[in-house]
């Protein structure tokens, strides 16, 4: 990779510079020293000119044939296909996480990219009968218009396509603006789009700050939708700043494992060993917490505390890493500083707790996978989402108090149980308040045609994935066709 290389927006269908005539770095977190590439600092103006762009290649991309433009998706999935070894490489450097999961990072944007192109031939709408006769009625899909995407660093390209693929498909033009720690993916996937032939103007990238870029799209007259994936917090700014335009929101997790007496009780350790520090538990379905059956608790936080002590932390270029670093110095001092909480309020500290700053890990942002037990549901380190490898382990008498625990947060995306029990499982399922729940597997894992999505702040109902997926870039139109030759009243006519 060359070192010095700065990239540039995409507006219009050309790479420009910023109107600031600045840039930032992005850096390698194993490894803060690497300056991976330079990008534009944009401002307003880069924003306003890639929304007059979408704007521009509005009515033209939004009359294609949808499946057309679903041609364009499919040539997009085969390019990263091509790539997808040296893209998962390139997402390892910039975003830390081990190169399995990078590689599964790639693989989920390439899945997304094909279902969405497939659903150019669908995008189905439905008819229903008339109250009348010689009436028909039906609703078709529409574009919502010029949508903002702006997202989040740790799934760098999954995240990104989610959102890119269902709004191109339903004929939106796009201004993207992705998040200041993994720029570096972000245009890489809008080449790959530009490579595959997408009309200029239809997909803009613009880098920058959320202040200096996001918050002017989300503000902008122009732009009619906004999608969203980030913390509760900047969440919760977008939805007061964004007026009347359809915002679709995924947010934060504070997702919980449920062990039951009756578990296999390794199949659970497994679980929460990938739920809790894969990523470095900075995903918004890591399990962070466990609530573990008393009967089996010690049994359960033995074989998993032993596990976690075992596993490898460095870079996750290489093979024999099993957890990277922290995606930057702040999050690395956020993880530690619940730490400190946690210990404050009384939990137990039972492995981990330290930020690894010798040998290997002087320049990086790596820090111990941490484990706590004797928390209790109202303890800090219960409740807000670190977004580290940090796990709380809860015990509960029984299914019903696990619950109870489970539902505890403001949160509300992914949850898991392990059981053997039917009937703990089926109403784990129904009353766990969650987007999501698993079944003997961790709280993560999703597949790119269900649909994906939390509950309580975790979200506003949006769901992604899935064929509900496009419903967050369509409006639904409605339309009445009368055959009947004469003037006929709904609601009043009586044959
Ligand atoms: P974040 O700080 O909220 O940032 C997300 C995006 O919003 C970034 O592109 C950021 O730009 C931008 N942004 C920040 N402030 C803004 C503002 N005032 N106006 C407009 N845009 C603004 O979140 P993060 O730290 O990147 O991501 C971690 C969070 O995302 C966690 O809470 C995690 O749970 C959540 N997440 C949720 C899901 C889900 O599907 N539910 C999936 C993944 C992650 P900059 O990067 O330039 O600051």
């Amino acid at each position: 990779m060359n070192e010095s290389k700065t990239y540039k927006n995409y507006i219009g269908g050309k790479w420009v510079e910023s109107a600031t005539g600045t840039t930032f770095n992005s850096i390698n977190p194993a490894n803060k020293e690497e300056i991976l590439v330079k990008l534009q600092k944009s401002d307003e103006k880069d924003g306003d000119m890639a929304v007059d762009a979408a704007e521009d290649a509005f009515e033209k991309w939004s009359s294609m044939p949808a499946p057309k433009r679903g041609e364009i998706l499919f040539k997009a999935a085969r390019i990263l296909e091509e790539q997808k070894e040296e893209l998962a490489k390139t997402m390892t450097k910039e975003m830390g996480k081990i190169l399995i999961e990078t590689r599964g990072d790639v693989q989920e944007a390439i899945d997304i990219i094909k279902l969405m192109a497939g659903e150019g031939r669908r995008l189905y709408g439905h008819t229903t009968p008339s109250e009348l006769p010689n009436k028909f009625c039906m609703t078709i899909n529409l574009p919502v218009g010029i949508v903002a995407l702006i997202t989040p660093w740790n799934f760098p390209m999954a995240i990104p396509a989610w959102k890119i693929a269902p709004a191109l498909i339903a004929g939106n033009t796009i201004v993207f603006k992705p998040a200041s720690d993994t720029p570096l993916c972000a245009i890489k996937l809008v080449e790959i789009f530009e490579k595959a032939g997408i009309p200029k103007g239809v997909l803009n990238i613009v880098t920058g700050s959320g202040t200096s870029v996001g918050m002017p799209l989300v503000k902008h007259k122009k732009i009619r939708g906004i999608s969203f994936t980030g913390s509760v917090e900047t969440g919760q700014i977008i939805t007061k700043e964004a007026g009347l335009k359809r915002v679709g929101l995924e947010l934060g997790g504070k997702n919980v494992i449920i062990v039951m007496d009756d578990a296999n009780i390794d199949l659970a350790v497994d679980g929460a060993i990938w739920g809790g520090f894969g990523t470095t538990g900075q995903r918004c379905t890591a399990a962070s917490r466990v609530v573990v059956h008393e009967k089996v608790g010690d049994k359960f936080t033995e074989k998993f505390v032993e596990r976690a002590k075992k596993l490898k932390v460095g870079d996750g270029l290489d093979p024999e890493t099993e957890m990277g670093p922290a995606i930057n110095e702040s999050q690395l001092k956020k993880i530690h500083k619940y730490t400190e909480i946690g210990k404050e309020e009384g939990a137990t500290l039972l492995t981990g707790g330290k930020i690894l700053t010798e040998g290997k890990f002087t320049q990086g942002f790596f820090y111990e996978p941490t484990i706590f037990s004797d928390v209790t549901k109202d303890m800090t380190i219960a409740q807000d989402e670190i977004f580290g490898p940090t796990v709380a382990i809860m015990a509960a008498e029984n299914l019903e108090e696990a619950i109870h625990i489970a539902n505890s947060v403001e949160y509300g995306l992914s949850s898991s149980i392990y059981t053997e029990s039917i009937n703990n499982a089926f109403k784990a399922i129904e009353k766990i308040e969650a987007g999501l729940t698993y079944v003997n597997s961790s709280t993560i894992g999703s597949e790119v045609h269900l649909p994906f999505g939390g509950v309580k702040n975790t979200g506003n109902g949006t769901r992604e994935g899935g064929i509900k997926g496009i419903e967050e870039f369509v409006e639904t139109k409605t339309a009445y066709i009368d055959y009947s030759g004469r003037l006929q009243r709904a609601q009043i006519d009586i044959e």
